[in-house]
């Protein structure tokens, strides 16, 4: 239990926050849940959320009636919502983080009632597509009947993080006051004055690529189980494994401990069936995926990649040469969904004339440069500084300073191999559950607001920062001299 580093990457220092957490207790006012789909979708997906928060949440108590009837990552039938909600804590974690029943010392108290009694720190609302955080009471009469789930996902985010600002600390942005967005239009602002957009229960999805089943990729395909969709094909693309360290499970939303060391795509594949989502899984990458045999495709996808075409893809991954992968295949419409520190993003690329394609600025670093430029750095240090830069980085720290030592070091020399794993290997960066999850949401309310025929497309990129609560649209211009772009690599001329 001990070799794992589950909180690993929302420990790392970012800025704006403090560098400890002080770690809290978190109780969840939830009411009577039975038939009220909206606030299971907030219950379950809160839970997913601070159930992975290592070193910032101690426990989630909840204070709940009634039964789930939705799906949830880890099971789907209707289930005691309680006891729903502790086996899927004790699934995600391992019992490190557990869901007790109300003992009187929580240190934070989040009303999900939407009834506007006092007495909470924190109060939250989704329904449709829309989510709301205040600190203040809100009574709801409207949208408690929408059974969509991506509103109520977002409220959970919204949850999620300001308790992890509050465990923390503050020192640039602000807390949440009277705080409600709607996914449809893309504004912020005051809960009644938000426009909601259509139902979704039981809509048409045409058949689409998910490249990338990691944090936000397993976020978005969590979102289309839940959204009881009529008919959905998504075919998921990835080579990975969640890794040994289990630094991947503080936001891999579809993978339980157990998951640890196994493939990102059966994680999906289990979803899939526990949801009824329609799709089929590549466990390899994007290339080997096009070279290879596609048994089970949907037809209406096998006839498009027969005139080697591809319509709608989703990209959730996290490297430039990925993304130059994806567009190298120039599908009419890309989805990306990204996270970078406290900020979540999703762009349409595609539809807007003259904004950017998925390749305009996502160019891969030179690596080997860099990592050049890393071992030049070690040895230039003195001999103590190397050491110490080194320690615990590398498998045989002797044979490796041994190397750098060498004026002239010969190719194979013993303790080469530790220092360019060491000099090529990229830090990781910080990244925590609730971020994710949004990148997932905006995503999936981007997608769901094109195929709705909304084509009359706003701004195609939508950020969300947890510093400010800020949610915004921009647009980026093309780059000059973008292969994708000027059509250099663009048979088809799209
Ligand atoms: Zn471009």
């Amino acid at each position: 239990m001990t070799d794992l580093a589950l909180g690993d990457r929302h420990s790392r220092p970012i800025d704006g926050l403090g560098k400890e957490a002080e770690m809290i207790t978190v109780l969840l006012r939830v009411g009577s849940v039975t038939g009220k789909v909206n606030r299971q979708h907030m219950l379950v997906c809160l839970t997913n959320l601070t159930a992975r928060l290592h070193g910032v949440v101690r426990a989630i108590q909840v204070d709940v009636e009634g039964d789930i009837s939705v799906v949830r990552p880890n099971g789907a039938g209707p289930i005691n919502a309680m006891e729903g909600v502790e086996n899927l804590a004790t699934w995600a974690n391992g019992g490190r983080i557990s869901v007790l029943p109300e003992d009187g010392t929580a240190d934070i108290i989040v009303d999900l009632t939407g009834e506007g009694a006092s007495g909470a720190d924190l109060y939250c609302w989704g329904a449709g597509w829309k989510a709301w955080i205040g600190h203040e009471p809100h009574r709801f009469g409207r949208g408690s009947d929408r059974q969509e789930c991506i509103g109520p996902y977002l409220a959970a985010c919204l949850v999620a993080g300001e308790l992890f600002k509050r465990a923390k600390g503050l020192r640039k942005g602000r807390f949440a006051d009277d705080d409600a967005y709607s996914l449809w239009d893309g504004s912020a602002g005051r809960w009644d004055d938000l426009d909601d957009g259509p139902n979704l229960v039981g809509s048409h999805l045409r058949p689409l690529y998910l490249i990338g089943a990691g944090a936000v990729g397993q976020g978005f395909i969590q979102i289309l189980g839940a959204s009881e969709l009529a008919d959905t094909f998504v075919v998921s693309v990835d080579h990975d494994h969640h890794d040994k360290e289990g630094t991947n499970l503080n936001r891999c939303f579809l993978a339980g401990i157990a998951d640890i060391g196994h493939l990102k795509t059966d994680a999906v594949a289990r979803y899939r069936a526990l949801s009824g989502l329609g799709g089929m899984e590549h466990a390899g990458t994007l290339r080997g995926y096009i070279k290879g045999l596609r048994l089970g495709l949907h037809p209406q996808l096998a006839e498009a990649e027969a005139n080697d075409e591809f319509d709608l893809v989703i990209s959730a991954v996290d490297i430039d040469t990925s993304r130059q992968d994806i567009q190298g295949l120039h599908p009419r419409i890309v989805m990306g969904g990204s996270t970078d520190s406290l900020r979540a993003q999703s762009v349409t690329y595609g539809l807007v004339e003259g904004t950017e394609c998925l390749g305009c600025w996502n160019v891969p670093n030179d690596y080997v440069a860099s990592a050049a430029e890393r071992e030049a750095a070690l040895r230039a240090m003195s001999e103590a500084d190397r050491r110490r830069e080194l320690a615990g980085h590398v498998d045989d720290l002797d044979a490796a300073m041994a190397f750098l030592a060498s004026k002239q070091p010969k190719c194979g020399q013993i303790g080469e191999r530790d220092v360019k794993s060491f000099v090529g290997r990229i830090a990781p960066e910080f990244s925590v559950s609730f971020v994710s999850m949004t990148a997932a949401i905006l995503t999936a309310a981007g997608l769901f607001r094109v195929v709705s025929g909304e084509t009359e497309l706003r701004s195609p990129k939508t950020v969300f920062q947890f510093k400010n609560l800020s949610m915004t649209e921009t647009a980026t211009p093309r780059r000059d001299g973008c292969p994708y772009c000027s059509g250099k690599q663009n048979p088809r001329g799209r």
